[in-house]
């Protein structure tokens, strides 16, 4: 019985990369200290995996910035604007790569970025493939042969791993029309049979392809393109034993087809959806081998060895343990690295800790696994099993997670407690009588830099170097620094500047009862940008007040609208790791009332403008249509228990980012939010169509402004943006903001880049 691991986490288990990349990308490291500080990340996976015994250890699973973008680089799938780039002498292939990643303002260039979107269903965001119709591929970066050589040298036989050809395609985007991305397979495929032949002939025995969109709903085309992409594969490479890996949904439909890929492994997600293992093993051919993803790579639980063991033993007496594989559900990089270096009592309780399994420890359950489903003295004998089933049931009887007052509550909610009390019209007159905006109010969408003094003060509170009265002291002069500067530069609708956030989840968890945390459980989001999401372990409460004190502070200072910000449900759900025992639904709505009793308690402070933020509803939606109703019912159910407490005079904000809206634009109309703001800038406006063609209701604001790159946009581009948003929106619905939050980015980008957004709504509000 083979072991494997799908991919490691690659930030390091101290964040090294996103430190080494920062240092990179502002010139206090030179590209070489870079490449380095890769290689000592990377030996330092391999050699950690190595310790756990797992069998095949992945390569190629190290992206500086994201593994699509590699992989567009690979197969030379360049964006014809980056051309100059490849023309200038002295850049390299790193910058061309960081270039498409982050776009490009220098030496009288300047590029936009490429467009970034979520990772299935995942709070990872990968940057999107861009096809023409007479898109040409070939062979450009050889950064997968370079890593595989790298760790022979250093003494592993890794498996490379690759996403497969069909995947790549559907993950990407036709930039003009008259042309299906599927069509491009033929011009990929040379690519890929080319670089697999190369590794075959460098002593590669195994390679791992994902195609995690073959456990979802495709189209004939997608369909047709799995059977000959792999027919060819095989033709070409009869050495290289493929393993097939499918993720983060079940084959269900798609099983046959899946099932007749001349591969070696086909893996499958048993965490996500064990009652596959079934309806695969019912029509398995005699020549292939299951890989059974049985620890979940996507949460921080321990691993139910009885549990596993039972689906394990289900596949070994049909197939013989030859036949069989083991790993964990998908890449390790949605988990945090280690749970060993916590050692913090007060953020996670040694009784938490001991239900926990971080990337490490789940390689060491898949480990464990292999030997207690291989011998029947070894499983009677075994400490560790003994062990886990005792872990398993300290968790279910814990009095730390169950609080009868918080189920109590939950069952007297009333279907009016779902409803604002009149409907948009008669909200949206009130409100405008109230707060009496300009045409195309201006506002930003909460956060604003996270400068290292503002870090620094942080840190210096937890270590306890600062007095609480310190920190608020400072952190009160940050605000009201904030807030004289918008008053300066003309917005309409301020912000705080959530100066006292560290992360708009892990903020309000603290806050909450019912959350865990870590010091160093670090998960990648996009690029060098990682979170912490918190472990949401037990019943969730408010104790009391947690953002009132700041946002009175704020309004206090000014007579223009301060928006009280709070982060809605589903994201503090979506962005934290969830328990598990309990369906996901029940503990959204839990947060749900905590955030109700906030916005009640913001209105009766003085505050007029309430943001919840959402951007993670999308990413929660089932990737299978058929379990979309039932989720979208409950996401718009929570927003609503949240926001509907107030008058009608309060304006309600919701906001939401990187989000396809197409598919989801009734549910988004349904949340009944005031205000919508989103994310539209990097696709053009693109978005923009689903809320015109569907004529949604209420205020919009379509962010003109890409947060998420260094460049500043200018004046007149983003009143070319609003102008098109105009000609399809109501003008009185229109609001000017940015895409997102602008934690990420520097003060003067952001002064030059705010002034010239509040200048773009002036001219346009001139232009009557
Ligand atoms: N209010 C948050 C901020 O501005 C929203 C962040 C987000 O949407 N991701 O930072
Ligand atoms: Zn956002």
């Amino acid at each position: 019985m083979l072991t494997h691991n799908l991919g490691y986490p690659r930030i390091g288990s101290h964040r090294e990369l996103k430190r080494a990349c920062e240092d990179y990308w502002s010139s206090r490291i030179s590209r070489d200290e870079l490449l380095e500080a890769a290689r000592a990340i990377r030996r330092n996976n391999w050699q950690l995996q190595r310790e756990s015994d797992i069998d095949l250890i992945p390569c190629n699973d190290f992206p500086f910035y994201d593994h699509v973008l590699d992989l567009s680089l690979m197969v030379g799938a360049i964006p014809a604007r980056y051309r100059p780039l490849l023309e200038k002498s002295d850049s390299s292939e790193l910058d061309l790569y960081f270039a498409m990643a982050r776009g490009y303002q220098k030496d009288g260039l300047d590029l936009i970025a490429m467009e970034m979107t979520k990772w299935f269903d995942t709070n990872y965001h990968y940057l999107v493939p861009e096809f023409t119709k007479d898109q040409t591929f070939s062979l450009t970066s050889r950064k997968a042969l370079d890593e595989f050589q790298e760790a022979r040298s250093l003494g592993f036989n890794a498996k490379p791993v690759l996403i497969g050809p069909v995947s790549y395609l559907l993950l990407g985007k036709e930039k003009e029309p008259g042309f299906n991305r599927l069509d491009l397979l033929d011009r990929l495929l040379p690519v890929y049979l080319q670089i697999l032949g190369e590794l075959q002939d460098l002593g590669a025995k195994y390679v791992q392809i994902d195609e995690p969109f073959l456990a979802l709903d495709l189209q004939d085309k997608a369909k047709h393109g799995y059977v000959s992409a792999y027919a060819e594969i095989a033709k070409a490479c009869p050495e290289l034993k493929i393993i097939l890996a499918t993720y983060f949904a079940g084959l269900d439909d798609n099983t046959r087809l899946a099932a007749s890929l001349p591969v070696s492994f086909l893996h499958l997600d048993l965490a996500r959806a064990p009652a596959q293992l079934d309806a695969v093993l019912s029509l398995i051919p005699p020549e292939l081998g299951l890989s059974l993803g049985v620890v979940d790579g996507r949460n921080v639980w321990k691993n139910d060895f009885v549990h596993s063991l039972a689906l394990i033993a289900k596949a070994v007496e049909m197939l013989g343990s030859e036949r069989v594989a083991l790993a964990p559900s998908c890449s390790l990089l949605h988990a945090p690295c280690d749970l060993t270096i916590e050692n913090n009592e007060v953020a996670l309780p040694g009784e938490i800790k001991r239900w926990l399994a971080f990337a490490r420890q789940k390689l060491d359950e898949v480990v464990t696994l292999k030997e207690l489903a291989q011998s029947d003295s070894h499983r009677q004998h075994s400490n560790e099993l003994k062990e886990n089933l005792l872990d398993m049931e300290s968790r279910r009887q814990s009095v730390l997670i169950h609080k009868p007052a918080v189920k109590q509550r939950l069952a007297t909610v009333l279907p009016g407690d779902l409803s604002r009390q009149s409907p948009f019209s008669v909200r949206q007159a009130k409100q405008h009588a109230l707060l009496n905006l300009p045409l195309y109010p201006t506002t930003t969408i909460g956060s604003f830099p996270q400068t290292d003094e503002v870090r620094k003060l942080r840190l210096r509170f937890r270590k306890g170097e600062l007095t609480q009265e310190q920190y608020e002291g400072a952190i009160r002069r940050e605000t009201e620094q904030a807030i004289r500067w918008q008053e300066d530069v003309g917005l309409d609708v301020l912000v705080h500047g959530e100066f006292e956030r560290n992360d708009m989840v892990e903020y309000f968890g603290e806050l909450l009862e019912g959350f865990a945390f870590t010091a160093n459980g670090w998960v990648q989001s996009y690029g060098s940008r990682c979170v912490k999401p918190p472990i949401i372990y037990g019943d969730v409460e408010r104790r009391a007040p947690m953002t009132v004190k700041w946002s009175q502070y704020a309004q206090s200072l000014t007579a223009k609208p301060v928006k009280g910000m709070l982060t809605g449900p589903v994201t503090i759900l979506q962005w934290s790791s969830v328990r598990d025992d309990q369906p996901r639904s029940i503990t959204a709505k839990q947060i749900a009332l905590a955030i109700r009793d906030e916005v009640c308690d913001l209105e009766k402070a003085g505050i007029r403008i309430i943001q919840i933020d959402e951007p993670a509803i999308r990413e929660g939606l089932p990737l299978r249509k058929a379990e979309w109703k039932d989720y979208l019912r409950w996401a718009v159910d929570v927003f609503r228990l949240a926001s509907s407490g107030v008058a009608d005079e309060t304006q309600i904000h919701t906001h939401m980012c990187y989000s396809e809206f197409n598919d989801i634009i009734d549910s988004v109309a349904e949340m009944d939010a005031d205000v919508i703001t989103i994310e539209t800038s990097r696709s053009q406006m693109e978005l923009l169509d689903a809320f015109a063609s569907f004529h949604y209701p209420n205020e919009i604001g379509p962010g003109v402004y890409d947060i998420h790159s260094p460049r500043v946009p200018t004046e007149k581009e983003m009143c070319t943006l609003l102008r098109r948003a105009r000609a399809v929106l109501p003008p009185r619905n229109l609001w000017v903001n940015p895409d997102c939050g602008l934690k990420t980015r520097r003060w003067p980008e952001t002064r030059v880049a705010l002034a010239n957004m509040v200048a773009a709504a002036k001219a346009l509000r001139e232009q009557l």
